[in-house]
C-alpha cells in the first residue's frame, strides 16, 4: 500500500516546528528518520495531513560531553551512536545496546529521539534510559522542561510528551568508576526487535554488586525497572544462590503479555535466562 496524501515541511528552526504543530494540531506529524513512521503511514495506521520534518534542525543532532553529563540530541542517529568514542567510554550500555537496533540500514537513518518518542516498548533505548537513570529534554511553546526518563514512558506508545512538544535530547551521567552495564536480549533474528531484554547496570567492588539497576524490554506495556530482582542482589556477592534469589524474584516485577508466539510463562523464563547472564556479566 502506499501512504495517503499528506503536506510536507521542512523547517529549519524550533519555533518554527512550534508554530506548525499548534496551527496543525492533531492533524501533524514529526517526522524523523522517518523509520518507524513511514512504514505505519504505508500501512494506513496513521493519516496525518502535515509532516514536519525536523532533520533540518541540526541543533538537535550531535553528542556532546560536557563534566560529568553526556548530551544525545535527538536527531543523532542510531549509527552515529555505534561509531561514537564518546558513548562507547561514558555510556557503555547504550554502546552494547545500539547494536542490537534494527539493521545497519535502518541504524544509517533512524535516530535516538524517533526511538524514545515512539515508546515501542520492546524497543533497546527507552530500557537503557530506564536503568541509567537518563533524563529527556522536551520543548513546546511555552519553553523547556526535563522529565526523568523513568516518568517519561507511559505505556504502548505513550509517553509524556505534551501535543505540541518535540523531544530535544537526552541527558545521561557518565559512567561512574566502578560501574559495569551489560545489555543482553533474545530476537528470533538478527535485527528483529526483542522478544525480551535487559538492560543491567551495577556497582562492582570488593566483589559485591550494589546499586543495582535491571530494566526490561518486551516484558510489559513500557520498560519495567524490576526492583524486587535487584534487591535481591543489592549488596551481595555474586553467585548462584544470588542469581536464583534474583530469578525468583522477578516474578514480582514482570507480567509479560503474551505474543503470537510466546506465552507469558515463556517470555518471564527468558526474562529469568537473562538475568542470570545479565548478573554473570556485571560480576565479570
Ligand atoms: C524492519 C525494522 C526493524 C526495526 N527494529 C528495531 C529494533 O530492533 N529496535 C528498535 O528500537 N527500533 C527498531 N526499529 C525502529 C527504528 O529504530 C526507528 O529508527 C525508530 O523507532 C524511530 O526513529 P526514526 O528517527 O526513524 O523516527 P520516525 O519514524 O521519524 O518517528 C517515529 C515516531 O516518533 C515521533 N518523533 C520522532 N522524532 C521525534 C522528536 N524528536 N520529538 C517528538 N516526536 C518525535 C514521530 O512523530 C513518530 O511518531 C525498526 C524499524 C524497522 C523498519
Amino acid at each position: 500500500m502506499k501512504a495517503p496524501s499528506f503536506a510536507y515541511a521542512k523547517p529549519t528552526t524550533l519555533a518554527e516546528v512550534f508554530d506548525l504543530l499548534n496551527r496543525h494540531g492533531d492533524g501533524a506529524k514529526i517526522l524523523a528518520g522517518g523509520q518507524s513512521l513511514i512504514p505505519s503511514l504505508n500501512m494506513r495506521l496513521s493519516s496525518p495531513s502535515v509532516l514536519v520534518d525536523i532533520m533540518g534542525l541540526r541543533d538537535l543532532a550531535g553528542i556532546k560531553v560536557a563534566g560529568d553529563t553526556v548530551w544525545i540530541g535527538a536527531l543523532t542517529t542510531h549509527a552515529e551512536i555505534e561509531r561514537s568514542t564518546e558513548i562507547a567510554r561514558y555510556v557503555p550500555l547504550l554502546a552494547q545496546a545500539v547494536k542490537q537496533v534494527a539493521h545497519v540500514a535502518i541504524r544509517n537513518v533512524g535516530t535516538f529521539g524517533g526511538s524514545v518518542a515512539l515508546a515501542d516498548p520492546a524497543a533497546e533505548y527507552p530500557a537503557c534510559c530506564v536503568a541509567l537513570d537518563a533524563t529527556f529534554v522536551l520543548a513546546g511553546r511555552k519553553g523547556e522542561r526535563r522529565v526523568p526518563a523513568r516518568q517519561f514512558f507511559k505505556g504502548i506508545y505513550v509517553t509524556d510528551l505534551e501535543p505540541g512538544e518535540v523531544l530535544v535530547a537526552g541527558e545521561f551521567n557518565g559512567i561512574g568508576a566502578g560501574y559495569r552495564s551489560a545489555f543482553l536480549e533474545l530476537a528470533r533474528r538478527v535485527g528483529d526487535y526483542a522478544i525480551v531484554g535487559i538492560a543491567a547496570h551495577a556497582k562492582v567492588g570488593g566483589g559485591k554488586l550494589a546499586d543495582v539497576r535491571l530494566a526490561f524490554l518486551g516484558a510489559g506495556d513500557r520498560p519495567i525497572l524490576a526492583g524486587n530482582a535487584a534487591a535481591a542482589v543489592e549488596g551481595h556477592a555474586y553467585g548462584p544462590a544470588v542469581v536464583k534469589a534474583a530469578q525468583d524474584a522477578l516474578a514480582k516485577d514482570l507480567t509479560p503479555p503474551a505474543d503470537l508466539y510466546h506465552s507469558s510463562a515463556t517470555k518471564l523464563h527468558l526474562a529469568r535466562v537473562l538475568t542470570g547472564r545479565a548478573l554473570a556479566a556485571l560480576a565479570g
